[in-house]
C-alpha cells in the first residue's frame, strides 16, 4: 500500500498546527500534546467471504484529542486508506470540533477496502467485526463514531447493533449518522449543505458593503453529492443565482441561475448533470468562472497552483475537505478572495451529529425545524467568533479558525 498521500496529508495537518501554535507562542510540550494522538488502535478483521474463505483486512480507530469531550469522528472504508491518513483525519476533527464549539475531541476509523468488490452480506460482516473490534475502546462519553466516505446509515446500523449485542444494552449516543428510524436526527442528510449555507450568509452580512445584493450574487458549485446538492437546492431556495452545477463526469452553466431539483431530476433520468442545458462545462471551466462564489463540494486540491490565477471569485466556500492546495490557498488569500476554511464552512454535518447524540443520551426527539434552528444557531456562533479573532488579529479566516481551536483545546488541558 503506497501510503505517501496519507502522510503528506498528515505532515500538513501537523505543519498547520505547529505553524499556528508557534505564532500562539506555546511551549513544545504543548505543542506536542495538541499534535500527538492519544491512542491508535490498529488492528486485522478477519471475514468470511461469500465463497467460504477468509480474508483478513486492516482497521484503525485514532483518537487524538480528548481534552474538549469524547472522540468524535467517522469511519472511511476505502481501498488507499492507511493509518498516516486516519491519524491526519482524527487530528483535523479536534480542530473542526473545537472550530464548531462542540464538546468533543477528534477522531477517526478507516478500513483498508473496496467496498464496492464486497457483496451486501461481506459488507455487512466486515463492518460488525470493526463494530467488534472497537466496542471495547468507544462509548457516547468516549468516542463516538459516525459515517464518512462510503460508510452509510445502514452500516451505522449493523456497527451499533453489533456494539450493543456486545455490551448488552442499549446506547443510541454510541453512533451518529443512524436511519431515523433507529434514533437518527431529523435534517442529518441536509445538514452540511444548510451549514454551509449559514456561514455564507453571516459572511455576507459582513462584507456587505463591498459585495453587490445577495439576490444577484452568482454561485458556482462542483460536486453533486450529499453536500453540493443541498447546498445548491438550499443556495437557490434562499434567493441566490446558482449558475453553475457539475458533478464528476462534468458540468453545466447558465448565467441566468438553474434549479439544482430540476437539475437533479435530470441526472437521476440521464446519470449526469451536463446535458441539462446547452451549455456544458468542465470541471476545469467551472472553477475559473466569472461569478461571485465559488463553492468546491466534490474533492480535495482542485484549487492548485496550477488554475488559482485564474480563479475569479470574490468569496470561496470550502464545503470539500482541503479544496485548495496550500500554495493555492496562499496565493488566493493574498489576491484578497475571502476563503471560508472546510473545518468551519462544512462543520454543520459534525453539528447535527452532535444534536443526535444529544437527542440519543437524553431520549429527546426534535423536530426538523428545531434540529436546523439549533443547528444555524450554533454555526453562526461558530462563525462569529472566528470572524472576530480574524478582524482584531488581520489575519485570514483559515488562521483565525487553526488558532481559536488551538485556544480552546489547550485551555482545557490541564
Ligand atoms: P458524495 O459522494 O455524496 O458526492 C461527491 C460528488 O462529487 C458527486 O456528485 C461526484 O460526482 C462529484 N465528483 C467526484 N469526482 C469529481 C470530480 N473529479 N470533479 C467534480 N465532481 C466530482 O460526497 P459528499 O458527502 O457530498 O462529500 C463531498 C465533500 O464534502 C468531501 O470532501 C467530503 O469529505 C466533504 N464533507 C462531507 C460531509 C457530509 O456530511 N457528507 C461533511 C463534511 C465534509
Amino acid at each position: 500500500m503506497d501510503n505517501a498521500p496519507g502522510k503528506k496529508m498528515l505532515e500538513s495537518a501537523q505543519a498547520l498546527i505547529r505553524k499556528t501554535a508557534e505564532k500562539m507562542k506555546l511551549d513544545e510540550e504543548m505543542i506536542k500534546r495538541v499534535i500527538e494522538p492519544e491512542f491508535a488502535h490498529e488492528f486485522s478483521l478477519t471475514v468470511t467471504m461469500d465463497n467460504g474463505k477468509k480474508k483478513v483486512f486492516r482497521g484503525w480507530r485514532i483518537q487524538h484529542n480528548s481534552a474538549l469531550g469524547p472522540y468524535k469522528g467517522g469511519i472511511r472504508f476505502h481501498p488507499e486508506t492507511v493509518r498516516e491518513e486516519v491519524q491526519a483525519l482524527a487530528t483535523l476533527m479536534s480542530i473542526k470540533c473545537a472550530v464548531a464549539g462542540l464538546p468533543y475531541g477528534g477522531g477517526k476509523g478507516g478500513i483498508t477496502v473496496d467496498p464496492k468488490k464486497l457483496s451486501k452480506t461481506e459488507l455487512e460482516r466486515l463492518s460488525r467485526a470493526f463494530a467488534a473490534r472497537i466496542t471495547h475502546v468507544i462509548g457516547e462519553d468516549v468516542d463516538v463514531p459516525a459515517p464518512d466516505v462510503n460508510t452509510t446509515p445502514e452500516i451505522m446500523s449493523w456497527m451499533i447493533d453489533e456494539y450493543q449485542k456486545i455490551k448488552g444494552y442499549k446506547s443510541p449516543a454510541t453512533f451518529t449518522g443512524k436511519p431515523v428510524s433507529i434514533g437518527g436526527s431529523l435534517g442529518r442528510t441536509e445538514a452540511t449543505g444548510r451549514g454551509g449555507l449559514f456561514v455564507l450568509q453571516a459572511l455576507l452580512e459582513k462584507i456587505k458593503g463591498s459585495m453587490p445584493k445577495f439576490s444577484s450574487l452568482t454561485i458556482a458549485v462542483q460536486g453533486f453529492g450529499n453536500v453540493g446538492y443541498y447546498f445548491a437546492k438550499l443556495a437557490h431556495e434562499a434567493g441566490f443565482k446558482v449558475v453553475a452545477i457539475s458533478d464528476s463526469r462534468g458540468g453545466v452553466y447558465d448565467k441566468d441561475g438553474l434549479d439544482p431539483v430540476a437539475v437533479l431530476a435530470y441526472k437521476k433520468k440521464k446519470g449526469v448533470v451536463s446535458g441539462y442545458s446547452s451549455k456544458k462545462i468542465t470541471n476545469e471551466e467551472l472553477l475559473t468562472l466569472p461569478v461571485d462564489i465559488l463553492v468546491p463540494a466534490a474533492l480535495e486540491n482542485v484549487v492548485s497552483e496550477k488554475n488559482a490565477a485564474k480563479v475569479k471569485a470574490k468569496v470561496i466556500l470550502e464545503m470539500a475537505n482541503g479544496p485548495l492546495t496550500e500554495e493555492a490557498y496562499l496565493f488566493l488569500s493574498k489576491k484578497g478572495v475571502v476563503i471560508i476554511p472546510d473545518v468551519l464552512a462544512n462543520s454543520g454535518g459534525v453539528t447535527v451529529s452532535y444534536l443526535e447524540w444529544v437527542q440519543g443520551k437524553a431520549g429527546y426527539w426534535w423536530s426538523e425545524s428545531e434540529v436546523n434552528q439549533k443547528l444555524k444557531e450554533m454555526i453562526v456562533r461558530a462563525f462569529e467568533s472566528i470572524w472576530e479573532k480574524s478582524v482584531t488579529k488581520k489575519m485570514p479566516l483559515k488562521q483565525a479558525a487553526f488558532e481559536v481551536a488551538i485556544e480552546r483545546i489547550t485551555s482545557a488541558m490541564v
